[in-house]
């Protein structure tokens, strides 16, 4: 399997103005569409821990922190929801211990939406460390050897315990490459899972350790597969739809397939997804890719590519990337991108960067990772905002697509 190791993981131009406010079926989650321009929505859902604009760009917080970066300067940046991984904290500090904490909100110092994955796609990256069966998921630890077992009921007990806002189904992230067949058999056991996932969180929605206190339940996402075959992901759109979920994920990309298969399998699926329901895209992408994503109907996606390309001194900017570490910016007196309104960008020099990242400084991280996250959540709030005023084909019109560009 293509896939990093989970220890270096951190895990049509027609606008209207409509409220269209839909209640999900059975299950707690409001979603609310305000605009549209062609197939790309701009709305809102609303958590136990808060709203949510969409599009919505969510940086990854594996061990419950985002890498380097203070709690209080992701709130100043605007991030409106995070993602931790159940894998991790499972294993570390224990998913008893962050519930008798009060749950990985209070543990980590957020009082904003989270998500938890089901830790299923950790759990298959460890491609040498675990057995699949129908039951469930036999893994060892990456990090002691200790052996382990995930099966949909005792990974949604861990979302639960966790306590996130919006928890997802444990499922079986198909390797890439893989046969017809098993993609097949792959995708039909992650449709019993997911009936499975869904019954085990409503008999146990209301363990969440601050249920009582919110007076309201997570929301469970259902999570379409089908690897790299179209007519798969049609199939698992479709069937997953009718078991019937307040929101739906596409998983399984961005696994090392090539960048144009990336989209044309989203768009499979996409379509099969309800209108009025979020869609969440999992592990995309760079910030071209993310706006050409929600001009196809994509409102929610998480990405390690800023976190982690930071902390590898690869910035994204208004004009395009750079490595800081590169000579030619030791003796630039310029801001990192002077279209940039991060704090980063306003107070500190490239030169400064690059002798921080250089001497392997530890606020070279920290600096790093706020500009991009800046970067990122800027992006998505003028996408959102071209939606909302009817500007968004001219915005995406200037935007390389990910299904032309070069695999
Ligand atoms: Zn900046």
């Amino acid at each position: 399997m293509k896939r990093t190791a989970p220890s270096a993981l951190d895990s049509s131009p027609c606008s209207s103005l409509e409220m269209t406010e839909l209640q999900s079926s059975g299950m707690s989650l409001r979603f609310q569409i305000e605009a549209r321009d062609g197939t790309a929505r701009a709305g809102r859902f609303f958590t136990p821990h808060g709203e949510v604009q969409t599009p919505v760009f969510m940086p990854i917080g594996t061990l419950a922190t985002v890498k380097g970066v203070p709690q209080d300067t992701l709130e100043e940046l605007g991030v409106q929801i995070l993602l931790n991984n159940t894998y991790h904290l499972y294993l570390r500090p224990g998913v008893e211990t962050v519930r008798r904490l009060g749950g990985v909100h209070k543990f980590m110092a957020w009082d904003h939406p989270i998500l938890t994955d089901s830790g299923g796609f950790q759990v298959f990256s460890l491609s040498d460390l675990r057995k699949v069966t129908e039951v469930g998921v036999a893994f060892r630890s990456h990090l002691d050897g200790s052996s382990h077992f995930f099966s949909p009921e005792s990974a949604i007990a861990a979302e639960i315990g966790l306590g996130a806002d919006i928890i997802m189904a444990f499922d079986e992230c198909t390797e890439h490459p893989a046969e017809y067949a098993r993609t097949r058999d792959s995708m039909e056991m992650t449709l019993r899972w997911a009936r499975r996932s869904k019954d085990h969180f409503e008999a146990h929605q209301e363990e969440t350790p601050w249920f009582a206190e919110r007076g309201e339940a997570q929301t469970l996402f259902g999570i379409v597969q089908g690897g790299a075959f179209a007519d798969l992901r049609r199939e698992s759109a479709q069937r997953t739809v009718e078991i019937d979920f307040p929101g739906y994920a596409i998983g399984g990309l961005s696994v090392g397939e090539p960048r144009p298969m990336t989209y044309e399998m989203m768009d499979a699926a996409i379509r099969f997804l309800p209108e009025d329901k979020p869609r969440y895209l999992m592990g995309v992408g760079t910030p071209e890719e993310i706006i050409h994503y929600v001009a196809a109907g994509v409102d929610m996606m998480d990405c390690v590519l800023p976190t982690r390309a930071a902390r590898h001194g690869l910035l994204f900017t208004s004009e395009g990337r750079l490595t800081i570490k590169n000579a030619r910016f030791a003796g630039d007196e310029g801001p990192l991108d002077p279209n940039c309104r991060c704090k980063v960008c306003a107070r500190y020099s490239r030169a400064y960067l690059r002798h921080l990242y250089a001497s392997n400084e530890l606020l070279a991280q920290t600096l790093n990772t706020i500009h991009n996250l800046a970067h990122y959540i800027d992006t998505m709030r003028r996408v959102r905002q071209a939606i909302i005023v009817g500007g968004f084909a001219k915005f995406l019109s200037g935007v390389r697509p990910p299904h032309l560009s070069v695999p």
